[in-house]
């Protein structure tokens, strides 16, 4: 396994792959590996000759007072986990070198990137989509893999290929969870052993938001009602959002038909946490 700091080293390395035919396939990180992570990278390494993992705490994502120098970064435990899963490079890049002086291009996606998580977190799809585009230029990847944990993430980046016309293919993988349902996530390790006990009721919600829609329930206002109720009275958890959105354009849905994302964020204390689930009209 290499790790490579420098953007020319990596399209060098690269360049010879491309030339032997061999596909490349990429998962972009923030580091902190855990089992999501490497659910990730296992199915890049079924899928892909060469597997590159990136590993960028991405500045431009994080907003004001938000925990972007406090976000937790243990490159040797990550290269440790790395190893075992067998990947070809770590690409891990300075700060400097992804955005140099005078940086004034970004990508701003239209609609999608403004509501939800968008809403609570202005700027940061902006920062997603630009260091996304950014490393899918130096990488050039044939396939990307997100996971669903971050279903907004996975909405924009597609819109983004979409619209610049990456030549990529998107592989969108299922969330890694605790055995209490808990999804997992780097910011878990934030939470108290109090609040650690009562997160897992998020995905409880979930599940029980997605049998009364199997149930018939075809009210967002009464799914939202429900998953709202179950949160206040199993946690201390305070909803910043919960919403029933049509999977692929991410708009509100009054009535639960097609193909939904049922989405939600919830603070505790000063963590705050996401998840979601999909639910195929009956
Ligand atoms: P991050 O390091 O948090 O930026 O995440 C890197 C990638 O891992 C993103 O595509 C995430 O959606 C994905 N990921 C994070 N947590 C999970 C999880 N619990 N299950 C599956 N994928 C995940």
């Amino acid at each position: 396994m290499q790790i490579l700091k420098s953007i020319s080293a990596l399209r060098s390395t690269l360049a010879a792959a491309r030339k032997k035919n061999k596909t490349i396939g990429f998962v972009p990180t923030m580091g902190a590996f855990h089992e999501g992570h490497l659910s990730l990278m296992r199915a890049c390494r079924k899928q892909n000759d060469i597997v590159v993992v990136s590993i960028f705490v991405n500045p431009t994502q994080f907003g004001a007072g938000e925990d972007f120098t406090s976000y937790p970064r243990d490159k040797k435990n990550d290269c440790l986990l790395a190893k075992k899963e067998n990947l070809d490079i770590i690409f891990y890049p300075s700060e400097k070198s992804i955005y140099p002086d005078r940086t004034l291009t970004y990508i701003d996606v239209d609609k999608i990137a403004g509501t939800l998580c968008g809403a609570s977190r202005p700027g940061h799809f902006r920062g997603v989509a630009t260091v996304v585009g950014k490393l899918l230029n130096i990488v050039a990847p044939d396939t990307l893999y997100l996971g669903q944990k971050d279903a907004q993430q996975c909405a924009v980046i597609q819109q983004m290929v979409r619209d610049l016309n990456f030549p990529v293919k998107v592989k969108i993988l299922p969330t890694k969870r605790e055995p209490d349902g808990l999804a997992i996530s780097s910011r878990n390790k934030y939470l108290s052993a109090q609040q650690r006990r009562e997160a897992p009721v998020l995905y409880q919600s979930l599940c029980l938001a997605k049998k009364a829609i199997r149930n018939r329930q075809k009210s967002s206002t009464k799914i939202n009602l429900l998953i709202q109720k179950t949160i206040s009275k199993k946690s201390s958890g305070k909803v910043d959002y919960i919403a029933c959105v049509d999977a692929n354009t991410l708009q509100p849905l009054k009535t639960i038909k097609g193909k939904t994302l049922i989405t939600l964020a919830v603070r505790f204390g000063r963590t705050r946490l996401i998840d979601n689930i999909i639910v195929t009209d009956v």
